[in-house]
C-alpha cells in the first residue's frame, strides 16, 4: 500500500526562531488531530533541520531538506551533504525542484548524483518532475515529464527505487495561485505511474506515491486527493501557516 503525504516546502522562509515556531505549533495541531494514515513532512531550511528535528514528534513529523550535494565530503565550500541532512535526524530530502533547476542549473547529470547520495545516507527522496507552460501549450508536457524520470531516476535499481516519491510540479502552477484542474493532475499522475510500470513492474508503481504540488491549498486540496493516483501533496506557501497546512492533512486524512 502506497503512503500517503502531505509535505510541506517552506523554501527560503523563515529564521530560526520562527521555524521552530511553525514547527512547534504543526506538532501540536497534527499530534491533537491524531494524524495517522498521512506521513506529514516539513522541508525546512537546512540550518532549521537539527533543532526542528529535536522539536517534532518521529510519530507524526518526518522532517526534510530542500537539496543535497552532489558529493559526499570534501572541499565543496558550501555544500551541505546527504549525510549531514541525515545526522540531523531528517528522514527525507526533496531533490529536483523546478527552482532549483531553473536558478541553480540542476540537470539531470546532478539530480543522478544527489539522489545518489541520498539513498546512500537512507533518506527517501521526493523527486520532482513537471513541465514549463510553453511545453503544455506546445503539448509536450507528457514527453518532459517522462524524460525527466527516465533520466534522472531509471537508472535505479528496483529495491532503490521503493525510497523515491514522486512529486509532479507543473511549473506554471508553482506560486502562482494556479492550479492544475483534478483531471489535469489525474491525467499526468496516471502517466508518471504507467510510467513507473514499465519500467519497474505494476506492483512498484502502485506502491509509488505520487504527490501533486502547484498552489495546492486548504481550498482545492479535497478536490485534487479525490483522484486516484494523486497520493498527497507538496505544498509550497501553504505550508507557512500552520492552520491552512493543518486543512490540507486533513483533507488527505479523509479521503
Ligand atoms: C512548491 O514549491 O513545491 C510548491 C508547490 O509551491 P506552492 O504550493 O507555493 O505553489
Amino acid at each position: 500500500m502506497r503512503k500517503k503525504i502531505v509535505a510541506g516546502n517552506w523554501k527560503m522562509n523563515k529564521t530560526l526562531q520562527e521555524g521552530i515556531e511553525l514547527a512547534k505549533e504543526v506538532n501540536n495541531k497534527v499530534k491533537e488531530a491524531d494524524i495517522k494514515n498521512v506521513t506529514v513532512v516539513i522541508g525546512t531550511p537546512f540550518i532549521h533541520l537539527a533543532e526542528i528535528n529535536k522539536i517534532v514528534d518521529p510519530n507524526f513529523i518526518a522532517v526534510s531538506a530542500q537539496n543535497c550535494a552532489t558529493e559526499a565530503s570534501g572541499a565543496y565550500t558550501g555544500e551541505v551533504s546527504a549525510a549531514m541532512v541525515a545526522s540531523t535526524g531528517s528522514k527525507y530530502v526533496i531533490l529536483g525542484h523546478s527552482e532549483r533547476r531553473s536558478y541553480y542549473g540542476e540537470n539531470d547529470a546532478i539530480l543522478v548524483k544527489k539522489v545518489e547520495r541520498a539513498l546512500e545516507n537512507q533518506l527517501e527522496v521526493i523527486f520532482c518532475v513537471g513541465e514549463v507552460l510553453a511545453e503544455r501549450e506546445a503539448n509536450k508536457h507528457f514527453e518532459v515529464v517522462k524524460s525527466q524520470l527516465v533520466n534522472g531516476l531509471f537508472s535505479l535499481p528496483a529495491e532503490q527505487f521503493a525510497h523515491i516519491v514522486i512529486a509532479y510540479e507543473p511549473v506554471w502552477a508553482i506560486g502562482t495561485g494556479k492550479t492544475a484542474t483534478s483531471t489535469q493532475a489525474e491525467e499526468m499522475h496516471n502517466f508518471i505511474r504507467k510510467t513507473v510500470a514499465e519500467k519497474y513492474g505494476q506492483a512498484v508503481a502502485d506502491n509509488t506515491s505520487i504527490l501533486y504540488g502547484g498552489s495546492c491549498n486548504a481550498k482545492n486540496a479535497d478536490e485534487l486527493f479525490s483522484q486516484p493516483n494523486v497520493d498527497g501533496g507538496l505544498i509550497g506557501g501553504a505550508s507557512l501557516k500552520a492552520d491552512d497546512f493543518m486543512a490540507i492533512i486533513n483533507a488527505r486524512q479523509n479521503h
